[in-house]
């Protein structure tokens, strides 16, 4: 039986109500049956709209995360196994118990015909990317405000295509002000966010009228095979995500059952400190890839002139490093070297 787990900290997420999470007319909460209409509404549409601009089926990105599972179960039960894809990103930083959960659901969609992809992100060397040698090579631990592991390691999969996110209001504030369908440009900062009526609406006018003069700027980029995204469950809440779960008997990752509320990448820089505690005391081999990753940063910036021992630094070797990189996000602790530190000039 698995552990639904929600903290003092999600059932005050739960409870926020943005006015998209309400109906227009009444003001009243949309009820999950509701929000199960929209997202089923943005999977059919997106699937179209990637078959009509892109040529191609939609691409489901899949994490093995909860939000990923509800995600491909509304998939599965919307489209045909023809309409889409579904693509894993192998971070390779991931829990073991994700792995396996993952490997586990691809065998099972590609019993059902549905075509399952794992990107292993080959370099033009012919060698994988890892999180190790992403570190060596940018020269610089990765971060909250550079985070350019995601780029290379999650998002580098579904350029040119329009693609399915598990991406959720709900999950923290800079997620908010989003909606279902954006435009990428760059990064999810410079995005544009179009709501499901709003896309539905121009892509009729666009069937109708049929002049690129007068589209909308997601069909604009759409006809240029542009990357774009759709959110479909946008506007679920964490207990509608659990409340699904439970109706339609999803297996989910035993991470949850095990104490963890997030499901994601060991040592993610955008998780708590708290949580990356707990990860390291319970997967202590990534604690030391990291220490030796850090380490070999250190070694390599040397041989191409890097002083990593500026005055006030405490990154002296890959453990210091490392101790300075999970409180990273305390930015004002006395005598703790900032990345502003790190960028200036000597
Ligand atoms: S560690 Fe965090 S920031 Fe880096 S790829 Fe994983 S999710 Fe993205």
């Amino acid at each position: 039986m698995e552990k639904f787990i929600l903290d003092d900290d999600n059932l005050w997420k739960d409870n926020r109500l943005t006015d998209r999470q309400t109906d227009r007319q009444t003001d009243r909460p949309l009820t999950l049956s509701e929000k199960i209409e929209e997202s089923k509404r943005a999977l059919r549409l997106a699937s179209n709209m990637s078959k009509e601009y892109y040529g191609k089926p939609l691409v489901v990105t899949y994490s093995g995360g909860k939000d990923s599972d509800v995600m491909l179960h509304l998939a599965e039960t919307t489209l045909e196994p023809n309409d889409f894809e579904v693509l894993n990103s192998h971070t390779t930083v991931d829990a073991p118990e994700t792995v396996y959960h993952i490997r586990e659901v691809f065998e099972r969609l590609k019993s059902h015909g549905i075509k399952t992809r794992i990107d292993y992100h080959i370099g033009e060397d012919g060698k994988p990317i890892t999180m190790w040698n992403l570190i060596s090579d940018k020269g610089i631990p990765p971060t909250r405000l550079q985070r350019y592991c995601c780029a290379v390691l999650k998002e580098s999969g579904t350029s040119n295509r329009l693609a399915c996110l598990g991406v959720r209001e709900a999950e923290s504030s800079k997620r908010q002000g989003r909606d279902i369908f954006g435009i990428m440009v760059g990064n999810y900062r410079q995005a544009t966010f179009f709501s499901l009526d709003h896309t539905e609406e121009v892509h009729r006018e666009a069937q109708e009228i049929n002049d690129s003069v007068w589209d909308c700027k997601l069909i604009e980029l759409m006809r240029k095979k542009g990357s774009t995204v759709v959110n479909p469950i946008y506007h679920w809440l964490d207990c509608d995500v659990w409340e699904y779960i439970k109706q339609n008997k999803i297996k989910t990752n035993p991470l949850y059952a095990k104490g963890y509320h997030r499901v994601g990448c060991i040592g993610c820089p955008m998780a708590t400190y708290r949580q990356k505690i707990k990860e390291f005391a319970d997967y202590p081999v990534y604690k030391d890839n990291y220490i030796k990753a850090f380490q070999k940063m250190i070694d390599v910036g040397e041989t191409k002139g890097k002083n990593f021992h500026k005055e006030g630094s405490r990154w002296i070797d890959g453990e210091s490093v490392f101790n300075w990189w999970i409180q990273e996000y305390k930015h004002n602790v006395k005598g703790q070297m900032t990345l502003d530190d790190y960028f200036k000039e000597d």
